[in-house]
């Protein structure tokens, strides 16, 4: 039977591979090791897991890692002077603020204060303005981009195709539709997004050749809701009771993926799919910006 399963954590192998010899190469011909901070504001237990993860990647890869633990207390203008600090300090490559950011944080100052050449997650308003008016860049947001190159190494052509994103956030939904609409290979779809407001969504993901789900609901796509070889990109993921684990819980998408999965053509799993190539495309943002104090320019 053919292989229904996207493997994101053995495309990610790849994605390493290549960045350890660019990393290597960078640094023998400019003494440049790729430096990623991390800022955490409070004590978000799934934040610090997310950036525990990336840590530990970054390591494995030979780059610096640094993370700064600030007070949930700390005002929006104390925090403005950390990045700052980093904006203004060469070693530092690459800036990741991990949101959510606590309530009474203006967390789109926060982003906007970060040198563009130094947004590795990509939410600065000037890369994701590049990002929709299709402008070459310096950095693609991360889990967007993962999904197109899952999309890449497994061969799956989007050219013409009915693409149905469900979820339209500023870090997902918006940025996957500003990927998937513009001219050019894995890309030149057209593209639907559906949202809270959307009505009878099963009309859209019923004739949709490629689904992306990124709502952040448990079973949310149901076996009904798709036709026959349909592609399934499940970006979900979420916690459910689950007492035959230690920890009490699994980690599942927004995809009912026993029930669809004779159904589909191709699926990714959770986890093993688009999580592992969030991370990738992070550290190959930060190789990128690494770059950058050397070539100035990398387009
Ligand atoms: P989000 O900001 O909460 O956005 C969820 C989106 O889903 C919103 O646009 C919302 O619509 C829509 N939605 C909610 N209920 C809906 C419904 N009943 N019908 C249709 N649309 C509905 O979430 P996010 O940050 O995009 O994340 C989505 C999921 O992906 C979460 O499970 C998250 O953990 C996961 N995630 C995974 C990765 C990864 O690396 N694998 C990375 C980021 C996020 P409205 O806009 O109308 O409210």
């Amino acid at each position: 039977m053919k292989n229904k399963i996207i493997d994101g954590t053995k495309i990610s192998q790849k994605i390493y591979q290549d960045i350890k010899t660019e990393a290597y190469l960078l640094n023998k011909k400019h003494a440049i090791t790729p430096c990623l901070v991390a800022v955490l504001v409070g004590d978000n237990p799934a934040s610090h897991v997310y950036v525990r993860m990336k840590e530990k990647r970054a390591k494995e890869l030979g780059f610096i890692s640094k993370k700064i633990f600030l007070d949930s207390t700390i005002t929006t203008q104390k925090l403005l002077d950390v990045i700052a600090q980093l904006n203004n300090d060469n070693s530092v490559h690459g800036i990741l603020v991990q949101l959510p950011l606590p309530n009474h944080i203006d967390s789109f100052k926060v982003i906007e204060s970060i040198n563009p050449k130094k947004d590795v997650d990509c939410f600065h308003p000037q890369n994701i303005g590049k990002l929709l008016i299709g402008e070459k860049q310096n950095f693609y947001p991360c889990t967007p981009f993962g999904v197109i190159k899952l999309l890449e190494y497994s061969n799956i052509e989007t050219t013409g195709k009915n693409i149905v994103i469900l979820g339209r956030s500023n870090i997902v939904g918006k940025p996957m539709f500003a990927l998937l609409s513009q001219q050019g290979r894995f890309a030149d779809a057209t593209v639907t997004l559906c949202h809270s407001k959307t009505k009878n969504i099963k009309e859209f993901t019923q004739k949709a050749d490629i689904i992306i789900a990124a709502v952040g609901k448990a079973n949310f796509l149901t076996e009904d809701m798709v036709k026959d070889d349909v592609v399934i990109i499940d970006v979900g993921i979420n916690r459910v009771n689950d007492f035959t684990q230690e920890r009490g819980y699994s980690l599942v998408g927004d995809v009912d993926f026993k029930n669809i999965f004779h159904k589909a053509a191709l699926m990714t799993p959770v986890p093993g799919g688009v999580g592992p190539m969030t991370i990738a495309i992070l550290m190959q943002n930060t190789l990128r910006a690494a770059k950058l104090l050397a070539y100035d320019t990398l387009l």
